[in-house]
């Protein structure tokens, strides 16, 4: 079985690796030149744990190669996946779909007989059939199946989400292309990882409503922490106690600084724009889609609160991607926060483990520090923005002690109120009672 992957981002390289780790011959398509050359002296261009292992050894057993030249890659393709990305367009909520169209039309140039072409990036209800059209208008008669193969991966469990996903959903219009994706994902169903074979506007739909489900969970139990707040509750007590049953889902349930990344935001957006632009409003991403945006505002504000009150102009920021294990910072909730405090005058000191270099270009004026303990030397208020295992057991005096003043906002809930007592740090964190 030959893969021909296009588009080696986050999606891609991750897909294109663990096939290759499955024993398939597998070749990786990216227009960026320098994204091939560096894969192919097996340097990872993504931070994604376990990836560079896996890398090395696909690369080097000649199961994986890397290049630029789409027709070395689909010749010789049992199928030929598309994971090239569908960012949101500009000024609208709809996705930016002119990367499929022109990876499509670069497959269809060169395509043989009976491939199967699958769309792995996240597309609005309706691309499928849009792209099997256009490929069959630019190479008519010429047979191939058309396939809708959403992929669920998470940026930093990326590998173990890929081998072991709840579900792999397949959207097929005949035999063919349905025979062909099981053999693809036979490693996987050994596992007896369910399958759902559906068609390819219930698998382009099943993907944005999922993202669309978990935002609005997010978003639910941030409201939920607001009135924690307000009453005087816990909203850890409540969290927890919610999702221990079993129709609730103890996932998801983590109130934060708001959600991030590259797929939440875009994939809310997206499909509240179908649904407007459709007929059928979709009314609870949207408010989802509002509450994220007005939260992380909010969250800038409370920390120029804390600032004004210790009088003081520093602030350390601990996690700038928009969760752990993963330097991607599309979307991330610290863009926003420190563009905010910037704005304000703040001087920011920052820190994260491995997203720096990518944040770098995109918030300048930050101090960007070496290390946490740097980062937090002469902070007025230190705020924990991304749950890194690295900011997971501070010695907590030692940051008060660093610190110039003693105010720090946890905004993942990582510390608990012992863990404060005697710290000589006045601790605010999320849906919970501050601490002096
Ligand atoms: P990405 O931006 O990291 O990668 C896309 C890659 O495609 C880039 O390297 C780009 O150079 C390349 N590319 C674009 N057009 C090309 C072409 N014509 N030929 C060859 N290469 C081309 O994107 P990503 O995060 O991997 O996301 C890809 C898709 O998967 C999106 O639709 C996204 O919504 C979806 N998705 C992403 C995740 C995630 O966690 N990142 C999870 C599930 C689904």
């Amino acid at each position: 079985m030959n893969i021909a992957m296009i588009g080696t981002g986050y999606v891609g390289l991750v897909s294109g690796v663990c096939f290759a780790e499955f024993g398939f011959q597998v070749t990786c398509v990216d227009k960026d030149p320098e994204i091939v050359e560096r894969l192919s002296r097996e340097e990872t261009t993504i931070f994604e744990p376990g990836l560079e292992l896996l890398l090395s050894r696909n690369v080097r057993e000649s199961r994986l190669t890397f290049t630029t030249d789409i027709a070395e890659a689909v010749g010789s393709a049992d199928v030929v996946f598309i994971a090239v990305g569908t960012p949101s367009r500009r000024g609208g909520g709809e996705a930016d779909l002119s990367y499929i169209m022109a990876a499509a039309d670069e497959i269809a140039a060169v395509m043989q007989p009976g491939q199967v072409i699958a769309i792995k990036s996240t597309v609005e209800v309706g691309t499928n059939e849009v792209v099997r059209d256009r490929i069959r208008a630019a190479r008519p008669g010429v047979p191939f199946s058309m396939v809708s193969n959403p992929e669920f991966l998470r940026e930093g469990s990326a590998i173990e989400d890929f081998m072991r996903p709840d579900r792999v959903v397949i959207g097929a219009e005949d035999d063919h292309g349905r025979e062909i994706m099981r053999r693809v994902y036979r490693p996987l169903f050994l596992r007896d990882t369910p399958m759902v074979s559906t068609t390819l506007a219930n698998a382009e739909l099943i993907k944005y409503a999922s993202n669309a489900f978990l935002a609005v969970k997010v978003s639910f139990i941030n409201q939920i922490a607001d009135l924690c707040e307000k009453v005087g509750g816990d909203v850890q007590d409540v969290a927890r106690a919610m999702g221990m049953d079993g129709r609730i889902g103890a996932k998801f349930l983590h109130p934060g600084p708001g959600f991030g990344g590259s797929c939440f935001p875009k994939d809310t957006r997206a499909l509240a724009s179908i649904g407007r632009k459709r007929g059928a409003r979709q009314l609870l991403v949207e408010a989802a889609e509002n509450l994220n945006e007005a939260r992380k505002l909010d969250m800038a504000e409370r920390i120029l609160t804390q600032l004004r009150a210790e009088g003081g102009d520093t602030v350390a920021i601990l996690g700038v991607a928009f969760k752990p294990n993963t330097d991607d910072i599309r979307e991330a909730p610290s863009l926003t926060i420190i563009g905010k405090l910037i704005e304000a005058g703040v001087k920011v000191k920052a820190h994260d483990p491995e997203a720096m270099e990518a944040a770098r270009k995109l918030l300048p004026g930050v101090d960007w520090c070496r290390s946490a303990w740097d980062a937090v030397s002469g902070a007025h208020v230190t705020v924990l923005v991304t749950e890194w295992n690295a900011y997971r057991a501070l010695d907590l005096r030692r940051v008060s002690a660093l610190m110039a003043g003693t105010t720090m906002i946890d905004m993942r809930n990582v510390y608990s109120p012992a863990e404060i007592a005697g710290t000589g740090l006045s601790y605010h964190s999320i849906g919970r009672a501050s601490i002096q």
